[in-house]
């Protein structure tokens, strides 16, 4: 019998585990989340620290699930589907799939049959539950299973829908690799303190804090952060001194320049 409540997560890695346990810091009950995973280690740690049921094989329970997550590397989608398929000739759950650079079609393909699949691009913050996420739906997904599936990844994250399953490879671009990008510019940030003379932790603390107000403050104003800027910028300051260094470089250009790349990298793995 399907329970719409209960979710089954196919694969128990690091995506699954955050997803799972956002969804249970949000009051979602653990009874209602099943997991498979080949591994033992990743059953016995999903059981202990997360009270969720942790199966062995793909096909146990999977017909009480109403909601399918596919949480497995990407090259194992065509194996995993395959599996599923005989299984889901039945019943039409909803399948949410994580799986970077494997297109709705595809899935269809691979099961047999034209089901209701959301695509979702989380990022490596969703591991702090805060992550950013883009999602596509396919034309089958009714109301009722965009909701269900926002409030999966909504658990670990900012939730944006996209309209255009292509539009998925400029949300890699943007924010599934984006981390990277910050994190280069902290790692720079930092380097350049220690240059100035600050010590090692005052040099990474200032760092790290000063990203996590500049997105606070991003997030929490009416104002975007191009007024944000020019209200730090005094004319003749420090501030106005350092950005003309980046002018000069055309960071704007160099961004846009990295981003394509990302975007057509993502294309290509598609
Ligand atoms: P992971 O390696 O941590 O987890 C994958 C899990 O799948 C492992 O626990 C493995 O034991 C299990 N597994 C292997 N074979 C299986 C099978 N046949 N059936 C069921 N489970 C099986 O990887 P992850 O980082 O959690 O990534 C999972 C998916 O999430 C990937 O497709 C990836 O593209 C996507 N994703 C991850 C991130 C991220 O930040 N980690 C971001 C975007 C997308």
């Amino acid at each position: 019998m399907t329970t719409a409540a209960n979710i089954r997560f196919i694969g128990g890695g690091n995506m699954a585990t955050s997803l799972i346990a956002g969804l249970i810091a949000d009051g979602y009950p653990a009874s209602a989340i099943q997991v498979s995973d080949p591994s033992p280690e990743r059953r016995h740690a999903l059981q202990a620290r997360l009270g969720v049921r942790a199966l062995a094989s793909n096909a146990e329970g999977l017909t009480d699930a109403a909601t399918l997550v596919l949480c497995v590397k990407p090259q194992l989608a065509a194996s995993v589907c395959a599996e599923l398929a005989p299984l889901l000739a039945d019943q039409r759950p909803l399948l949410v799939s994580v799986m970077a650079g494997v297109g709705e079609q595809m899935l269809q393909r691979w099961l047999g049959a034209p089901l209701p699949i959301v695509r979702a691009m989380p990022n490596t913050p969703a591991m702090v539950q805060t992550g950013a996420i883009g999602l596509h739906a396919s034309p089958e997904v009714d109301a009722e299973g965009r909701n269900r599936a926002e409030t999966i990844l909504r658990a670990v994250g900012l939730v944006r829908w996209v309209t255009d399953e292509a539009q998925i490879d400029a949300v890699t671009a943007i924010s599934g690799s984006g981390p990277a990008y910050f994190f280069l510019f902290m790692e720079a940030l930092e380097q350049a303190a220690l240059e100035l003379g600050l010590d090692g932790e005052t040099a990474r603390l200032l760092t790290i804090q000063t990203a996590l107000g500049a997105a606070k403050m991003a997030m929490e104003s009416d104002d975007p952060p191009a007024r944000l800027r020019e209200q730090v910028t005094s004319p003749g300051g420090t501030t106005e001194r350092a950005l003309a260094v980046f002018a000069e470089a055309d960071l704007r250009a160099l961004v846009a320049r990295a981003t394509r790349a990302a975007r057509d990298r993502a294309v290509e793995l598609s």
